[in-house]
């Protein structure tokens, strides 16, 4: 039998040490038979695990959750939400975070199986998940992380063995999460419903621990964390806006406090730029389409708020108060953040006022003309803008020539305006019909070659390699539009 320390756990478990109310116990149900289909070795090296030996027999199953490790105390976490702007209790229905891997480094990263069976919190649910919905978890969030945006990662995807019940019968799997933690807006709101004042305050101390250590210890430190998760947020939802990243499911209990994307369900990628798109088939009001991300980021945010106030003053009304006034801070830091990774986009490296107006511009321009969101910035940066879908029209052309004049109106080359760009424009994102093209071999076929394939390409998604230009082709128009579903 491998010992631990071969495959090279360490692990510890911090966040069983906050007040019991916050988790429970529980086992991983165990699988019938095991099966290894996908693993990222990369991204075991990082965590120091031994990536031969967690594909072994024994490794396996661990990633199973039929054994496991040494040092693990698993547990289902507790945790409220707002779901589509409605406040309900959920919890990990069917995950169990085994620990948290200390690494040689010293930085820890949760390890958490999904789709491990029942948890207290399961309610109906029968806490598996299918295969399909978590190889494409695997693919979004590795392309999430090669695009390096914040973001949970996916050590492997394990078969079970054992079908489930959904509207048909579908393979199920166990996806092995890591990340920097999973502590949600929804932990907090859940303290601050079910728990005392005490419990809230050390569940906010231990998020500064684990994800803002240089906040001080003194009586403004709950504001400061509220106002450090307001720029992190602020930051990772500029950062999806700027790459076209449709999240779907921006209830509270999947933002979390470290900043990172979490809860990889219906989400998906635009294609052509309309930003009233939505993905998801159950977001029928379009709460969550791509324009709504960044006020909805707010709104989760005052809920974040809310939930901290008896933290921020013994006086209610004052505690509201400071909340407000750092609240109202986040449309600012939002706009920077957006306007800044724009400019890149663009190859400017200074500021001139007039950048936010040709910016629209542009915008205006493609949705006009339903121009594709990554192909467009993929042609400015190879100076290719006879190849848009506007590229015929009077109006684009006379943007070219405006945005054109204005590279030249800085002091650095063009060819470094265009470095900048080829650094901040990928070349390749996780199309749609390329994701369903690899989930279809994937889980019909049992031939995970094109998923590979994908994957490779979308390791090095600001390559510009000749490889990776049929990623970039779009869709047959046959394929009609693109629907997401919540994947359980
Ligand atoms: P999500 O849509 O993934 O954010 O999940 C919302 C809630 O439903 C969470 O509490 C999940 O743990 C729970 N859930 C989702 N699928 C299942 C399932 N198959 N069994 C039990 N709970 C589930
Ligand atoms: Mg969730």
């Amino acid at each position: 039998m491998i010992q631990n320390k071969e495959i090279g756990w360490n692990l510890d478990n911090s966040y069983s040490r906050l007040p019991e109310t916050l988790f429970e116990q529980i086992e991983p149900a165990p699988v019938s038979s095991p099966g290894l289909v996908i693993f990222n070795n990369e991204l075991a090296d990082f965590l120091a695990l031994d990536a031969d030996k967690l594909k072994s027999k024994e490794g396996l199953d661990i990633l199973a959750g039929n054994k496991v490790p040494e040092g693990a105390k698993p547990i289902a976490q507790a945790y409220a939400g707002h779901q589509f702007g409605n406040f309900t209790i959920l919890g990990d229905g069917r995950a169990v975070l085994l620990g948290e891997q200390v690494t040689p480094s010293g930085n820890r990263f949760d390890i958490q199986l999904k789709g491990s069976g029942r948890t207290p919190f399961s309610r109906g649910g029968d806490g598996r998940a299918a295969l399909g919905p978590m190889l494409r978890e695997y693919i979004i969030s590795e392309a999430m992380h090669a695009l390096r945006i914040p973001t949970n990662r996916s050590l492997s995807v394990v078969t079970t063995g054992e079908p489930l019940m959904r509207e048909t019968e579908l393979p199920g799997a166990v996806l092995t999460r890591v990340s920097s933690s999973h502590l949600r807006i929804g932990t907090f709101e859940y303290v601050a419903r079910w728990g005392s004042v005490e419990e809230l305050r050390k569940l906010a101390d231990y998020a500064i621990e684990r994800h803002y250590p240089t906040i001080e210890v003194n009586e403004d430190r709950y504001i400061t964390l509220f106002e450090e998760v307001i720029k992190r947020q602020a930051s990772l939802i500029a950062q999806w806006e700027l790459v076209g990243f449709i999240h779907g499911v921006m209830n509270t209990d999947n933002m979390t406090i470290s900043g990172e994307t979490i809860d990889y369900g219906p989400c998906a990628f635009m294609d052509a730029y309309d930003p009233k798109t939505v993905f998801s088939s159950i977001d029928v009001q379009g709460r969550y389409a791509y324009q709504n991300q960044p006020p909805i980021g707010q709104w989760n945010l005052a809920r974040f708020a809310e939930a901290l106030l008896p933290l921020l003053h013994d006086e209610q009304e004052q505690a509201v108060e400071l909340a407000v006034e750092v609240h109202a801070k986040y449309e600012n830091l939002y706009h920077a953040y957006w306007l800044s990774g724009m400019r890149e986009k663009l190859g400017l490296h200074n500021e001139e006022e007039q950048d936010e107006p040709l910016i629209e511009d542009l915008l205006r321009i493609m949705e006009k003309h339903a121009a594709d969101f990554t192909n467009t910035f993929r042609a400015l940066t190879l100076d290719e803008p006879g190849t848009t879908a506007m590229s015929g029209t009077t109006e684009f052309k006379h943007w070219y020539e405006q945005w054109q004049a204005r590279l030249g109106r800085q002091e650095e080359s063009k060819s470094s305006a265009y470095q900048l760009m080829k650094e901040s424009n990928p070349a390749i994102i996780p199309r749609n019909h390329r994701v369903e093209e690899a989930l279809e071999a994937a889980v019909a076929k049992e031939d995970y070659s094109v998923m590979e394939r994908l994957m490779d390409a979308l390791s090095a998604p600001f390559a510009y390699s000749p490889e990776q230009d049929k990623y970039a082709e779009l869709p047959d128009p046959s394929c009609g539009p693109y629907r997401t579903f919540c994947g359980t």
